[in-house]
């Protein structure tokens, strides 16, 4: 396995929409392993592919961080969800920035697992948040997206600043 460089928000793969995965190839089972360490690496509960340069419907998610039942997730999606609610998230792609994001509270999703079976999954709370903040990234979507526009622009301009600095 290697650890591989996270995507920093600014970056073009961020919002290109990712491609779906036809075959788990051992590339494919490669890269998800290696999205694996990488999110543990950085104190992560979810890492898409297009954060690490991949432009492919792949994800991986484990809310507990005990690296005992991660998820891997490929070609996800949402089907239903319900009970909207409020709370706050961050991004490894904008590493000490957060906001408070409505989303749905209850999800169901579908996606294939690296052993190319269809599964389906009930989440709640916090996984079902983590799940629809992987799957946003994967359609080019960032949390930022979905703030207030004078939030949007101050955590924009803190970039802009930090880039200029070589921090970013
Ligand atoms: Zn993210």
């Amino acid at each position: 396995m290697a650890e591989l460089k996270i995507k920093k928000y600014g970056e073009r793969v961020l919002r290109k929409k990712a491609s779906a995965v036809f075959e788990i190839t051992e590339d494919i089972k490669k890269l998800a392993a290696d999205m694996l360490e990488t999110m543990y690496a950085a104190h992560g509960v979810g890492l898409a592919a297009p954060q690490v340069g991949v432009s492919l419907e792949l994800c991986v998610i484990d809310v507990s961080q005990d690296q005992k039942s991660p998820l891997v997730m490929i070609n996800p999606k949402i089907i239903s969800g319900e009970d909207k609610v409020f709370a706050e998230e961050g991004c490894l792609s904008l590493p000490g920035f957060y906001g408070n994001v409505k989303r749905f509270d209850k999800i169901i999703a579908e996606y294939t697992d690296l052993k190319d079976k269809k599964k389906e999954i009930k989440a709640q709370g916090f996984l079902a948040k983590a799940v629809q903040h992987e799957i946003d990234h994967l359609n080019a979507k960032i949390f930022i997206d979905f703030l207030p526009e004078w939030k949007r622009k101050v955590i924009e301009k803190e970039i802009k600043r930090k880039k200029k600095m070589g921090d970013w």
